[in-house]
């Protein structure tokens, strides 16, 4: 069976995509520093004598005894909360952590699979965004830090796929959501969830126009396992194309917790793109992926998810 190495495989995707290997028979390693991971997240696989969860940083140099068949490089954070706090870790992660992760497969001869973004986009002009548009993103914006750092990691995921002919795949992935998020991680769902469910003011910020394309994380984890299998070595866009005003998804939630919250509008962060929706031909096309769990049943779930966590931390902190 084959042996899969997952940075940051304690974090929200991460912990899923740890489950869904497992589930298919094969060894799992977890590397995380717990920097916006979690080691419950990952808890119920601890006694499964093919998890083994290591913790270590992938910004310094990477150790691993034994074979590695697959490396799925997934450390970074990734909500924008975290792009003015952790600006440093995410360029490191971006650079330093892909190219130890790559140089431990080159090491190893195994396959990479990069988890890039749809920030690589930027504030697109075109809507939705195919993987031949190049983008428009500013370096020296507050999200320059995440999306020079997930551009740089695909062009050095590319340099080691023509000099060392490395096997590598590159997924830009969309707006993803769904159990495990951080109760606190600052996305637009977790935020509006939270919010929801304790009756609090849900936080739209500007006037809620702006798009995006949410996805479950199990259609992610599906698309991520076709990527790997396949041949592609080409960026590959999975998301859920049903796009939606953010002014939509909170009167959504609002709707599907009957909370007796009230939308209130805040300024609209710096750089925030105005739209966002992939074009999934290509995955589509060339993994037979598309994605199958509606946005109103991915959010009941998560909301069900939410609300158990949630009573879990009043009943600690009781
Ligand atoms: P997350 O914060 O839950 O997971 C990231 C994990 O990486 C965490 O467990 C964190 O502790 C770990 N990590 C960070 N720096 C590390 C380091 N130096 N060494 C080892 N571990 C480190 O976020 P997520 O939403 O699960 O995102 C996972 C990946 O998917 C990221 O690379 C992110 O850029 C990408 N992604 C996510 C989305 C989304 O909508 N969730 C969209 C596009 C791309
Ligand atoms: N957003 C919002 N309220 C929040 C958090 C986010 O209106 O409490 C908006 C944010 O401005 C953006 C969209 O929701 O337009 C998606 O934000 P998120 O942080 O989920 O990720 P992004 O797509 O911006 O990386």
């Amino acid at each position: 069976m084959p042996r899969t190495l997952i940075t940051g495989g304690a974090g929200f995707i991460g912990s899923h995509l740890c489950e869904h290997f497992l589930a298919k028979g094969h060894d799992v390693v977890c590397v995380d520093n717990l920097l916006t991971g979690a080691e419950e997240n990952v808890a119920h696989l601890e006694k499964n004598p093919k998890f083994t969860f290591l913790k270590k940083d992938v910004t310094n140099y990477l150790a691993i005894d034994g074979p590695v068949d697959n490396i799925l490089h997934f450390a970074s954070p990734a909500s924008p909360a975290d792009f003015e706090r952790l600006p440093i870790q995410i360029l490191k992660v971006g650079s330093m952590g892909t190219h130890n992760a790559l140089g431990l497969a080159k090491a190893k001869g195994a396959r990479f699979l990069l988890a890039s973004t749809s920030e690589v986009y930027g504030d697109p002009e075109v809507n939705p965004q195919p993987e031949s548009y190049l983008g428009r993103v500013n370096p020296i914006g507050i999200r320059g830090v995440y999306d020079e750092a997930k551009r740089f990691a695909e062009a050095m995921t590319m340099a080691y796929h023509r000099v060392h002919s490395l096997e590598t795949r590159i997924v830009r992935i969309f707006n993803t959501y769904g159990e495990r998020m951080r109760l606190d991680d600052g996305r637009a769902l977790p935020n509006f969830i939270t919010q929801a469910l304790q009756n609090e003011p849900i936080t739209v910020y500007g006037d809620g126009s702006q798009t995006r394309s949410f996805g479950h994380v199990l259609d992610l984890v599906d698309g991520i396992d076709r990527l790997l299998l396949s041949r592609v070595w080409e960026p590959v866009n999975i998301g859920n194309p049903d796009e939606v005003t953010l002014l939509e998804v909170a009167k959504e939630v609002v709707f599907l917790t009957g909370s007796r919250s009230e939308l209130v509008f805040q300024p609209l962060p710096p750089g925030d793109p105005k739209v966002r929706r992939p074009d999934i031909s290509r995955a589509r096309d060339l993994l037979g992926w598309s994605p199958r769990i509606p946005r109103l049943e991915g959010i009941k779930r998560t909301i069900a998810d939410f609300e158990k966590r949630l009573d879990a931390k009043d009943k600690g902190a009781a």
